[in-house]
């Protein structure tokens, strides 16, 4: 690959500015290359920013890649915890199924899962395991990640790129962080939206420290994710629904799913309710494709993991491109 830059690493140009081409822009650069970021729209109106965001592989296949790339990811986001002013807390969150379930899959990829004793499960479960994840407070965290980018070089500019042609066309090496925008780019039909809408709430004042609700159903998930003085309280998993307005009837079911589960919240104040459509694919596309003389990598398709894969995909991308 030729186009070296000053630093002795390759030109590379990011397409895409949410969690996914921010991080792989942000290892990139610190892997040498110098960095081009173009993003069709601003950050704060990206899937990126609606989500809870919690470290949870949900909604992403195919599974032995997307274990090895959440494991990645939960040791970057581990270490961030650790950092003032990253937007990121280790969360100690509990997983409830109405119907036993085994140990989860992704088990190996956290430091300790716990299944809860019958004595203590909570009404209703049949099966529930304790542990504790990363969980990012997106308005500080992606701002925070764009920032450190910044510092360190990466540019961003707003530009829609309408074609693979228009991509080669940019630099010996284009990383594809589009999310659904890749479903026109690359007219890849495979890539569906899965419709998630979130209510944001505030606590009552005494309320107590909230340990995070995660209940596992396909179509009609209920959790709840503390962070920041917040909860996002969620949620819905619509395939095919790319409608972007709030839906009154999900607003309604979701602040119903408080119910006994988290009485604390009873009586929270609503802050907001936003819709984002997951970039849902069967499975993630992290793949190099040569394209009229320039070598693009594709990585989108992250489905309800964008946070949860974000830094284990972008060590495989830079990994593509030093071959
Ligand atoms: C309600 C909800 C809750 C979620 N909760 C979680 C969670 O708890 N944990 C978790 O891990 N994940 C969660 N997710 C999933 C996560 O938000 C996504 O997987 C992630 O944001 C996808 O990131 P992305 O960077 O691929 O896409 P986006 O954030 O959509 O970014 C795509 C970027 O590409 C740009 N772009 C698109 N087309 C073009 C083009 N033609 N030219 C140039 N630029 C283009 C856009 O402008 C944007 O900058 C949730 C999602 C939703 C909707």
């Amino acid at each position: 690959m030729n186009g070296s830059a000053s630093s002795g690493g390759t030109q590379v140009v990011v397409l895409g500015a949410g969690v996914i081409g921010t991080c792989v822009a942000l290892e990139l650069r610190a892997r040498g290359h110098a960095v081009r970021v173009l993003a069709k729209d601003d950050p704060e109106h990206t899937v990126s920013a609606v989500a809870g965001a919690i470290w949870y592989p949900f909604l992403a296949e195919p599974r032995q890649r997307v274990l090895a790339w959440s494991a990645a990811t939960f040791r970057r986001l581990r270490a961030f915890a650790a950092v003032p002013g990253s937007g990121v807390h280790m969360q100690r969150v509990i997983e409830v199924f109405a119907a036993p379930a085994p140990e989860p899959w992704w088990a190996s990829a956290v430091e300790r899962v716990e299944r809860v004793p019958v004595s203590e499960l909570p009404a209703g479960a049949a099966d529930a395991f304790v542990t504790e994840v990363p969980v990012c407070d997106v308005p500080v965290h992606l701002p925070w990640l764009r920032a450190r980018a910044l510092a360190a070089g990466v540019t961003f500019e707003r530009r829609t790129v309408r074609s693979l042609g228009e991509a080669a066309a940019l630099g010996p090496a284009v990383v594809n962080c589009t999310g659904l925008g890749a479903a026109a780019l690359c007219d890849d039909s495979s890539l569906v939206p899965v419709r998630g809408q979130v209510v944001v709430v505030t606590p009552p004042p005494a309320a107590p420290a909230l340990a995070a609700w995660i209940e596992d159903a396909a179509l009609q998930p209920f959790y709840a994710i503390p962070r920041g003085g917040e909860v996002v309280l969620g949620g819905t998993a619509q395939p095919g629904n790319a409608n972007e307005l709030v839906d009154p009837v999900d607003t309604r079911a979701i602040l119903a799913g408080i119910g006994a589960r988290l009485p604390s919240l009873r009586g929270a104040a609503l802050r907001a309710v936003k819709v984002g459509l997951r970039p849902y694919r069967p499975t993630v596309r992290l793949e190099t494709e040569p394209h009229r003389g320039s070598t693009i990598v594709h990585c989108y398709g992250h489905g309800g993991s964008g946070y949860t894969l974000a830094w284990g995909c972008a060590e495989e991308v830079a990994m593509s491109l030093a071959r």
